[in-house]
C-alpha cells in the first residue's frame, strides 16, 4: 500500500479516480471517451451543470455568487482578480503569508495600488498576521488561506467591511467556510479538488463591471459568467474528475464531515511531531495548517535516512519545499487516518533506532 503526501498535484480518492478511468474508456455508455467529447454535448452540460450545482450545494452559496471553472491555474487569478476589480487609482490591501501571497501581491502591483498591510516574512512566514486594522477606504482585501509551502493556515479571518478575495487553493472543501464573507474566492482544483487544468472561481457579482480599463475578453469574470463557464472550451475532463470528487465529498458527510476527518488526522500527525523529541515544528500551534503539516528534524543529517524509512513504508511526497527544508505531509481530504498512522508509526519507528 503506498500513501501518497505530495503538495500538488495531490491525492484523489480512489474510487474518484476508479470511475474517471472508466469514463476514459466509455462515458456513460456513450462508446466515447470523456476525452472525445464536445463540450457542448448534453451529457458534458450535465457534467458542468453538476459541478457548479454541488459547488453551490456544499458551500451553501446563495445567488449573490456565482460559481466558474476556469484554466489557468490559481496564479491566472492573480491578475485577473484585480484587473477585473481594482482600477488604477484605487489600492488594496494584501497580506504577505508566503509565496503565494507574494505573487498574488506583484501581480496586483501591475493594475492599482498594492499596500501589503501585514507579513509574517520576518519569521520565514511561520505564523499568520492578527491585529491589524483594514482600513475602509481599500477596494479590497485580499489573503491566503491557507499556505501550502509554509504550513501555516487562517483559523479565523478578519472581520472587515472591505470586500474580500481569497486564495483557498489548498483548502478549499476541507472546512466549512461562509462564503457570505467573501467576495471573491479562487482555488486551483490539484490541490483539494480535482487534477490540475481548472480553477474554480466564485464570485459575488455585485462586485464586477466597475473598473475602466479594458479587459481581454478571456479575462472578464462576466463573459464567463454568462457563458456558464463555457466562453471557450472548457477544461472538460479536469471538470469532470472534479464533480467526481465533489460528489465524493457529498457522500462523506459533506464539508463538515470532511473537516471532522480532517482535523483527526492533523491532530494525530501534529501530536506525534510534539511529543517524538527528534522532531519539531517551525509553526506557530495556533496557525498549523490542517492541510499542509511541516516538520524538521532536529538532527537535519538524519533527513535522507528518514525519508529512505518512510519510502520504505509506501509514504511518499514528504520532501520538504526548499523554502522550509524538512518535511511536509499533505493531508488533503483523500488522504486516510491510516495513512497517516503509517507516517506515525515510521516515525516511532525512527525515534527507536536514533533516539
Ligand atoms: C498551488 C497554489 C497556487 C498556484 O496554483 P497553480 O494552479 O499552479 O497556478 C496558488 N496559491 C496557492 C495557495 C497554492 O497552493
Amino acid at each position: 500500500m503506498k500513501y501518497n503526501f505530495y503538495a500538488g498535484p495531490a491525492i484523489l480518492p480512489h474510487e474518484v479516480i476508479e470511475e474517471a478511468a472508466k469514463a476514459v474508456l466509455d462515458f456513460n455508455g456513450m462508446e466515447f471517451s470523456i476525452l472525445e467529447i464536445s463540450h457542448r454535448s448534453k451529457e458534458f452540460i450535465a457534467v458542468m451543470d453538476e459541478a457548479v450545482a454541488l459547488v453551490k450545494e456544499l458551500m451553501h452559496i446563495g445567488d449573490e455568487h456565482e460559481v466558474l471553472f476556469l484554466s489557468g491555474g490559481a496564479s491566472s487569478q492573480f491578475y485577473m482578480a484585480p484587473m477585473n476589480i481594482l482600477d488604477e487609482t484605487e489600492k488594496a490591501a494584501y497580506v504577505d503569508t508566503g509565496t503565494w501571497a507574494s505573487k498574488a501581491i506583484n501581480d496586483g502591483k501591475l493594475y492599482g495600488h498594492v499596500d501589503v498591510i501585514a507579513s509574517s516574512k520576518d519569521k520565514n512566514y511561520n505564523y499568520i498576521p492578527k491585529g491589524y486594522t483594514i482600513d475602509p477606504s481599500y477596494k479590497y482585501v485580499h489573503l491566503t488561506s491557507n499556505n501550502t509551502i509554509f504550513g501555516t493556515q487562517y483559523k479565523s479571518f478578519p472581520e472587515t467591511s472591505v470586500p474580500f478575495v481569497c486564495d483557498m487553493s489548498s483548502d478549499i472543501f476541507s472546512r466549512v467556510i461562509d462564503v457570505n464573507k467573501f467576495d471573491l474566492i479562487y482555488a486551483g482544483a490539484q490541490k483539494n479538488m480535482g487534477p490540475a487544468g481548472t480553477t474554480l472561481v466564485i464570485v459575488r457579482k455585485s462586485i464586477l463591471g466597475k473598473v475602466s480599463r479594458k479587459i481581454p475578453a478571456m479575462l472578464k469574470y462576466t463573459n464567463h459568467i454568462e457563458a456558464g463557464s463555457m466562453y471557450n472550451t472548457p477544461p472538460v475532463f479536469p471538470v469532470y474528475v472534479s464533480m467526481l470528487t465533489l460528489r465524493w465529498i457529498k457522500k462523506n458527510g459533506g464539508v463538515s464531515g470532511i473537516q471532522k476527518m480532517n482535523e483527526a488526522k492533523a491532530a494525530a500527525l501534529y501530536n506525534e511531531i510534539d511529543r517524538n523529541p527528534l522532531f519539531f515544528c517551525p509553526n506557530e500551534t495556533e496557525d498549523r495548517s490542517n492541510m499542509n503539516i511541516c516538520f524538521l528534524l532536529k538532527d537535519s543529517e538524519l533527513e535522507k535516512d528518514f525519508l529512505t524509512k518512510c519510502k520504505e513504508a509506501g509514504c511518499i511526497g514528504l520532501e520538504g519545499h526548499r523554502s522550509v527544508g524538512g518535511f511536509r505531509a499533505s493531508t488533503y481530504n483523500a488522504m486516510s487516518m491510516e495513512g497517516i498512522q503509517q507516517l506515525i508509526g515510521v516515525m516511532k519507528e525512527f525515534e527507536k533506532n536514533n533516539g
